[in-house]
Parts: C-alpha cells; structure tokens; sequence
C-alpha cells in the first residue's frame, strides 16, 4: 500500500511557494477539530504525521507528504477557528479558493467533518469552489463511532440529501480513526483517484 509511504515533504504559506505542479494530488480540507490529521494518519497508518499542520492561530501551511514520484497527499490548513483574526481568515480563505481552483495536479478533495455537525458554513463554501472547479470530492463523516449505527446513517442520509438539494455531486462515507471503519473504502476512492 503506497499510502503507507507518505512522506513530508515541505510546507507552503503562499500559492507561490507550491511545488511544481505536475503529477496526481489528492487534497484534505476540514474545520479545525473535524479529525483531519487524525483521518490522514489513519490512511497512511504513520502515527503522528499530519501533526506537524497543528498550529491555531499561526501562519497556517499547506502540507505536501508525497507517496511516491507522482502522487501526494496534500493537508490544507483546518478552518473555523474562532481566535484567529478576520484579515487572516479572508487571506486564508482566499489562497485556499485560489488552489482548489488553479491546481492542475489536483485530481480529488476530501472534506472532512464531524458526523455530529456537518455542513456548516464554510465547509459549503468549500463545496461549492470544488464544484465549479469541476474538481471530484468525497465527504468523510468523521468520528462516527460518537454515533449508533442508526443516528450515523440517519446523517449519512440526511448531508446526501442536503447535497442533492444544492446540487453538488459528492460521495459520502462514515469514518471512524478511533475503530478505522470506513478506511477501506476511503483507500477505494484514492486508489481511484491516483489510478492505483
Ligand atoms: P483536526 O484538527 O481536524 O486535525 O482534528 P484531529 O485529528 O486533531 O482531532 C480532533 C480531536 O478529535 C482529537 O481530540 C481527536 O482525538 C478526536 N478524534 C479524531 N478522530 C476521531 C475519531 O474517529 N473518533 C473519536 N471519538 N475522536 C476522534
């Protein structure tokens, strides 16, 4: 499993500090706390990699861990933090359209949130900018062990819908890094994705 592989491979604050954009990117969004490093971790199954993205309220980085010559996985920085100043999140929110827009060698989007409050706000935003970006998205509804089976699906159910109403064509898993449910199929749609 190439996932296993995944290095860190370098940090950049700005668009123009991005590596050359050539070979397949699949990218990880979420808001501060949804369980993104977690989930990244759970992939790659190397504890402790996506830490180095973990600062509030700091200059937050876009975070390349390469697999191999061709592919990365790519960490964008978690949003909704309160404490951090407008100006920044503007910025922020800014760079991050820019990417999800420009990136030629961006091939896939994760977006994460907790099954308990998805689709607030911004995560929607993101949505729509990977939507007329015509850029594949796959939702990872995490921390589904907080849920029964029932309630999960219940919400499973309830964000397609949502999704079908505004018209954004994206598929939807349950996840769990806690019990690693749902990583198969996660690995499914990157494997797609990266043509593996
Ligand atoms: P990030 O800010 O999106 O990178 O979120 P983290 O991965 O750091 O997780 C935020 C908090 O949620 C931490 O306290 C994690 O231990 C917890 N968490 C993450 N994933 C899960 C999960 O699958 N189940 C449960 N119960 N807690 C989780």
């Amino acid at each position: 499993e190439v996932y296993r592989r995944a290095q860190y491979t370098g940090s950049a604050a700005q668009l123009d500090q991005l590596p050359a954009d050539t070979g397949i990117e699949v990218a990880f969004a979420g808001r501060s706390n949804a369980g993104k490093s977690s989930a990244i971790n759970t992939i790659t199954q190397i504890n402790g990699l996506a830490r180095i993205s973990k600062t509030p309220g700091r200059t937050q980085m876009i975070n390349f861990f390469t697999l191999d010559e061709t592919r990365a996985l790519v960490d964008l920085p978690g949003y909704g933090f309160a404490k951090v100043p407008e100006k920044m999140k503007l910025q922020w929110q800014a760079t991050l359209g820019k990417y999800l827009e420009s990136r030629q060698s961006l091939k896939g989007l994760v977006l994460m949130m907790d099954c308990r409050h998805p689709m607030k706000e911004f995560d929607l935003q993101i949505l729509l900018w990977a939507k007329a970006a015509a850029l594949p998205l796959h939702i990872l509804l995490t921390k589904s062990d907080k849920l029964s089976r029932g309630a999960g699906n219940g919400v499973l159910q309830k964000v397609r819908q949502q999704l079908q109403r505004t018209d954004i064509p994206a598929t939807v898993q349950l996840f769990s890094s806690l019990n690693k449910s749902g990583r198969d199929q996660a690995i499914s749609q990157l494997d797609e994705w990266f043509n593996l």
